[in-house]
């Protein structure tokens, strides 16, 4: 792939897979924000539901669309998202990290983490789309430093989107406020942190989450949809421009706040 103009770098909360075939305000959120950056040669997605033991990334020609959720409408088990694949960049990616061996993947394809929000960026699918996995083995400060590995990505035009959630815990979901912008009170002091930390560069602090008390415990139950906003902010320059969007609570204990570095 040829060097262009560095692209940004996105983190995506992407909630309910519900958000893949309805209209709301983050929906509408995900497609401005591709109108604000240069249409990508090809997008590099961390999705919160691939977790795997050591490193992969998905290297087929055509990813297939993973319905990864039960109990939802037949409409939504119906969307495609058929993006192609780029073993050329599955290929690159590899030879950038010397962390670890990354593993050359042929049976995954895309799943929900990844495309309920990618649709809306890049409805047409015409876009090469790969995905690298959450080694669920390691630490907060190795994704970090792993996804550092990947930063020249951005200046081959490759857009890096972490998909997840930064306050995310579907065991405390207000159930009978499904759809309405209300947060805990745990909920929004985390949040607020949080953002408070990403819009400072305190990065240190957010790899160290676990240092942070309850509100971050109830916050980051498990670390799988915390994870992908340490790969995007790992990919930050020092002269990056960070910004938020989405930025609300959802269900009590669900933030959607999103970010745009660069
Ligand atoms: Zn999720």
């Amino acid at each position: 792939m040829s060097y262009t103009a560095k692209m940004p770098v996105l983190f995506l909360g992407h909630g309910s897979p519900m958000n893949a075939i309805e209209e709301n305000e983050f929906v509408t959120g995900f497609s401005n924000i591709a109108k604000e950056i240069p249409k990508p040669n090809a997008i590099l997605c961390v999705s919160a539901h691939w977790e795997t033991k050591g490193t992969f990334v998905t290297a087929m020609e055509n990813p297939k669309t993973i319905h990864d959720f039960g109990g939802f409408p037949q409409e939504l088990f119906a969307v495609q998202y058929p993006a192609p694949g780029s073993p050329g960049l599955a290929e690159e990616t590899k030879s950038l990290i010397t962390k670890t061996e990354v593993g050359l993947d042929d049976k995954w394809g895309l799943d929900h983490g990844a495309w309920s929000v990618i649709k809306h960026l890049y409805p047409n699918a015409d876009i090469p789309v790969i995905q690298m996995s959450l080694d669920y083995s390691q630490t907060p400060r190795y994704h970090y430093e792993l996804a550092q590995q990947i930063k020249s990505l951005r200046e081959k035009g490759v857009l890096i989107i972490g998909s997840g959630n930064m306050v995310h815990n579907l065991r405390m979901v207000a159930w009978q406020k499904l759809n309405e912008n209300f947060g805990f009170d745990w909920a929004i002091e985390a949040s607020e942190k949080m953002k408070k930390y990403i819009l400072s560069g305190d990065h240190q602090e957010l790899i160290n989450y676990r240092s942070h008390g309850k509100v971050f415990d109830l916050a980051i139950p498990t670390p799988e949809h915390y994870l992908p906003l340490l790969y995007s902010l790992a990919l930050k320059d020092e002269n990056d421009q960070v910004c938020l969007f989405n930025d609300k609570a959802l269900a009590g204990s669900l933030t959607m706040t999103s970010v745009k570095i660069g």
